[in-house]
């Protein structure tokens, strides 16, 4: 039986990420209805917000999805894709993989540019396998591994080959600087329980005019109708009916949001920074490594540890759950090797990260 017991819950993991007190307060308001003037005022304000959070052009379309951040992935290829196009899917983790199946399931051919995991992708990989491809898709964080794939680089790339660039900014928009217009990115998403630390069921997402035109030069409809980019287009800035948007799950991330552009995305930024170092510094003496080897490829918001030899990964994890902190372990190939850590949104502060080398102390000294 499910007990309310958690209250002091500590969640150090690659997300969801601890819930931001002001979207905790704001899940408590009334209920309104999904068409109501009101609504719409705060759903301007969620695009508003979410042009300066992912850096677009002044009037690029930006929506919520009523889903997770798989939601966000799925709904580019199902809008952006039709059978035989060619789709050229950087792919170094589980997440990139990710996007290749529903790639395919798209009906794309899909080729592969990959790299070793633990590794970035070289754009010089993507520049050679660009001929006739009409879309890109790469991971901006490849949250399975800690790696920062070269987003600026390719998207310059991309651009020149006048492909279409999806961008997965799940574990990056929010708390660095995103910069959709400058560097050319035509679709970007998220999932809100990440960088911004709102509860999990939305997936921010930003539609550029390349993309839009491309939705809108459809042979065949969009075989996923929820997310249809005409759909939502009717919803958010039609104001029509489309379908029933979970209006408390945009009422917290509205305050989410806010608080995060009110702290500022370069602070946040920095916040990240000063605070990895700081774990990883705290760290070093237990014997914990950095698994990416690359300094300019790691993740700054998830840190990914090589575990100490002889480490217990198993016993030492259900140690701190017992003391209600939750790390997350490896994935895949890297289970028992390494840890992950969250640095997003509110699992980036000095407290949770006390707390966790207190236990450790504990445990280990
Ligand atoms: N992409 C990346 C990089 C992720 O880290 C995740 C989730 O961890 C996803 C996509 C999928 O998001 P969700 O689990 O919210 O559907």
């Amino acid at each position: 039986m499910f007990e309310d017991t958690h209250d002091g819950h500590i969640l150090l993991t690659p997300g969801p990420t601890p819930i931001h007190p002001r979207a905790q307060r704001a899940l408590m308001r009334p209920m309104l209805g999904h068409m109501d003037p009101e609504v719409f005022a705060l759903n301007g304000e969620i695009q508003q917000g979410l042009r300066m959070m992912y850096g677009t052009e002044p009037e690029a379309f930006t929506a919520l999805l009523a889903g997770t951040g798989s939601l966000g992935m799925e709904a580019g290829f199902a809008n952006l894709v039709e059978a035989g196009d060619e789709v050229l899917v950087c792919a170094n983790g589980s997440f990139g993989r990710r996007m290749a199946e529903m790639a395919a399931r798209y009906g794309a051919r899909v080729r592969l540019v990959t790299a070793p995991l633990g590794e970035a992708i070289d754009p010089a990989d993507v520049a050679a396998h660009l001929g006739g491809v009409g879309m890109v898709a790469v991971v901006h964080g490849e949250t399975s591994t800690g790696v920062l794939n070269p987003v600026p680089e390719i998207a310059r790339l991309v651009r020149r080959s006048g492909a279409l660039l999806t961008v997965d900014a799940v574990t990056t928009a929010g708390m660095e600087p995103f910069h959709m217009a400058e560097w050319g990115v035509d679709y970007a998403y998220t999932g809100a329980q990440k960088c911004l630390s709102a509860p999990p069921g939305l997936a921010p997402v930003a539609i550029g005019e390349r993309a839009f035109a491309r939705y809108q030069a459809r042979r065949t409809p969009t075989p996923l109708w929820y997310c249809d980019f005409g759909g939502l287009r009717d919803y958010w800035v039609e104001h029509t009916y489309h379908h029933t948007v979970p209006v408390n799950l945009h009422f917290a991330l509205h305050a989410a949001l806010q608080a995060a552009l009110e702290e500022g995305l370069e602070a946040r930024q920095a916040r990240v920074r000063l605070l990895g170092h700081a774990v990883v510094t705290a760290l070093t003496p237990l014997g914990f490594t950095h698994y990416v080897k690359d300094p300019a490829a790691r993740l700054p918001t998830v840190l990914a540890l090589r575990l100490p030899p002889g480490f217990d990964d198993a016993a030492v994890r259900a140690a701190l759950r017992a003391r209600e902190i939750s790390v997350t372990g490896g994935l895949g190939p890297t289970a028992g090797l390494i840890w992950r850590l969250g640095l997003m949104g509110e699992a980036a502060r000095p407290a949770p990260y006390r707390a966790l080398m207190l236990a450790l102390e504990d445990l280990l000294g």
